[in-house]
């Protein structure tokens, strides 16, 4: 009875399988998926191996076998790689896989119906050289059965799009699946209907906005094979295809990518390795890649593959910088808004972009000069005009704006203080009556149809001035745009972030690629009272490789990623003093390396969230450092206390 025992990982956050008795005449396949009894309930696991692990007391028995394929064991080497390298548990990493609820399918057995990629060459753009050149590298990656990362690097409008596309018909033409991360997957109706008017069909899509029906649905397609091209949030990459055949990863410097919660991971780094694993190319797209990419093309690590420039020759728009310094009382200056009034005679379009939801970010009292803050978080309350309500934007608490001062109880005494989108489209309505004015924002009042309403309308110039926050800044081909300008470029800066200058020159370059994308050439107006910072001179010089030059020699000095590794541990929970005595014994039994380098333990720069005090903790190593295993024993080490949580986050992007 050498085969009657089985492992079965669980969906939950454990990092091992479970020991279960199969029933004696039953053999089941590593990767199967199958029903077991698990805490007095049945759940639904895989069957990740077929040793006993030496438990002793009376098994549990498999209750049945699902029927539907197993999981594949690249997608199985992925799970474990996800785990280790992120340090999360198993268990975890598998709930990525299998992200539908599966003991209810047995009833719904609904089949989607999937078109059929035309694979015609006709109809299709003639490709310039240097796009032809890009494509052929990939598409031979692709009929090799290579692992290659390339980095597909070109200004926007320049045709990367184009080339993937291209790209994608190799790998339908084998047969192999396809999927595509895009960030704001509620965003791409532009990006479904190139991929529709090239293909024929829509692909399936993947993201957190699926009713369940059709999320069951879809996964069940992707795994039995029948999905040919997915098109996701970062989270379809986990999805249990069988067949991969090429991954794209567009928008890639793009932060949507790193995970912040349950599972933190990046991506964008996870694509490479399901490729790795996989032996198949994956396609990095970005007009602003990150210098993590760009490192690695400079040590031949991914293949550069660029577009030199825009299709059909538009020019790049030109960029300026208006200096605050001589209207520190304007939110919009007399440029700016001069500007606008000429875009607005020659019919033209215009877009404003501040990256802050809302009306004001700070509320305070003008009596007591007491500041409306969230009660569970290190964090002021935002003042939403349009549902009349004070909004925490770190956990989404919200109250009604109050009518007197809660401190001091003043009547008619709050005042907001500065500008959110809110109050720029205020004031651009009030200066432009004529003017037809919108606002996009990403907050929980515009729904996806809401959102492709107001891009569609853009697009068709029903609309004369947007204003929106950084979901405008995305992809959007707006042809009558030819003028954008941003209320604060400095916003990004802030904050002592490692990447704040990289992140906000991106932005910055990405809102600026919206203006003159068609023949009416595009200007871009920042408004900064730091003109002379180096991210403002290099958008304004259009100078990306000095700027990025500038930007790794800087990070080269400091050993910060690229050129060495971080990783952070957030200590949190409601009891203050036990936050603080975990995280300094967390100090007291720090490795010593002389590879490694430990900061803090500090009060977070958001030192409460949710109701949740919190520490933290900053590990840096060399490149070759060994990061994950030291932190591994040294976390392991720590006895847990109240409701006290350790986080370890591996190439953290966010350092509140
Ligand atoms: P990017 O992805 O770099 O922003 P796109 O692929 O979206 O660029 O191309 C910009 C515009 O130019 C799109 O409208 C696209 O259809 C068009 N385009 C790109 N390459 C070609 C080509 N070879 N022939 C015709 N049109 C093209
Ligand atoms: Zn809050």
């Amino acid at each position: 009875m050498s085969n009657s025992i089985v492992q079965i990982l669980l969906p939950i956050a454990i990092d091992r399988p479970f020991d279960y008795a199969l029933p004696l005449d039953i053999d089941y396949a590593v990767g199967d998926l199958v029903e077991v009894p698990f805490r007095g309930k049945t759940a639904i696991g895989m069957v990740w191996g077929k040793e006993a692990t030496g438990y002793s007391g009376k098994l549990k028995e498999v209750i049945r076998r699902l029927d539907l394929p197993g999981i594949s064991a690249e997608n199985r080497e992925f799970v474990t790689w996800v785990a280790r390298y992120n340090l999360a548990p198993l268990g975890m990493v598998l709930k990525m896989v299998l992200p539908v609820p599966l003991e209810q399918r047995t009833k719904a057995r609904k089949t989607l119906e999937i078109g059929v990629p035309n694979l015609d060459q006709q109809g299709t753009v003639s490709l310039s050289e240097d796009q032809e050149t890009a494509a052929d590298a990939i598409q031979k990656a692709i009929e090799m059965g290579n692992f290659q990362t390339f980095l597909l690097d070109g200004v926007t409008g320049s045709g990367k799009t184009e080339v993937y596309l291209s790209a994608m018909q190799a790998a339908l033409k084998q047969g192999r699946q396809i999927v595509v991360l895009l960030p704001e997957i509620a965003l791409t109706t532009q990006w479904l209907n190139r991929f529709q008017r090239r293909f024929g069909v829509e692909p399936l899509q993947w993201h957190s906005g699926l009713t369940p029906s059709l999320r069951q649905q879809t996964w069940t397609a992707i795994l039995e094979g029948r999905a040919p091209v997915i098109v996701g949030a970062r989270s379809a990459l986990f999805l249990p295809y069988p067949s991969l055949g090429l991954i794209i990863v567009d928008e890639e410097h793009d932060p949507s990518y790193k995970q912040e919660d349950q599972v933190i991971y990046q991506a964008r780094d996870m694509a490479v390795v399901r490729a790795k694993l996989s032996k198949i190319p994956v396609v990095l797209v970005s007009a602003t890649p990150s210098l993590e990419t760009v490192t690695n093309v400079e040590q031949d690590r991914y293949q550069h593959l660029v577009l030199k420039n825009r299709h059909g020759g538009a020019n790049m728009p030109t960029i300026q910088t208006i200096d605050m310094r001589h209207y520190p009382h304007n939110w919009i200056s007399p440029p700016l808004e001069d500007a606008i009034a000429q875009g607005l005679e020659a019919k033209e379009q215009i877009m404003l972009f501040l990256n802050r939801r809302g009306y004001a970010p700070l509320t305070l009292c003008r009596t007591c000069g007491h500041r409306l803050m969230c009660p569970t978080c290190t964090s002021w309350l935002v003042e939403h005009k349009r549902n009349g309500r004070l909004q925490c934007h770190q956990c989404g608490y919200n109250v009604l704006l109050p009518s007197t001062c809660p401190e001091c109880k003043a009547e008619e005494s709050l005042i907001a203080c500065g500008p959110g989108v809110e109050r720029i489209h205020e004031q651009i309505s009030q200066t432009f009556p004529m003017a037809r004015c919108e606002m996009l924002t990403s907050d929980m009042l515009s729904t996806p149809k809401h959102i492709h309403d107001l891009i569609r309308r853009v697009t068709t110039h029903e609309i004369d001035i947007i204003i929106g926050t950084q979901i405008l800044a995305k992809g959007h081909h707006f042809p009558m745009m030819t003028l954008v300008g941003v209320v604060d470029a400095d916003l990004g800066l802030s904050g002592g972030d490692l990447r704040a200058c990289e992140r906000t020159y991106q932005l910055l370059h990405q809102v600026s690629g919206r203006a003159g994308r068609e023949q009416r050439p595009g200007r871009v107006l920042l408004q900064t009272f730091n003109p002379d910072h180096p991210v403002m001179a290099a958008l304004a010089a259009q100078d990306r490789d000095g700027f990025v030059d500038a930007e790794k020699a800087e990070r080269e000095a400091r050993l910060m990623p690229p050129f060495g590794r971080l990783g952070a541990i957030i200590v949190s929970g409601t009891n203050t003093h036990q936050v603080e005595q975990v995280a300094k014994s967390l100090a007291r039994t720090a490795p010593l390396h002389p590879d490694v380098t430990i900061l803090g333990p500090v009060p977070a720069p958001l030192s409460q969230l949710r109701g949740r005090h919190r520490w933290r903790l900053l590990v840096k190593t060399t490149k070759a450092g060994p990061l994950q295993n030291l932190l591994a024993t040294w976390v392991g080490g720590i006895k847990p206390l109240g409701n006290v949580r350790i986080t370890v986050d591996i190439d953290p992007y966010s350092f509140l």
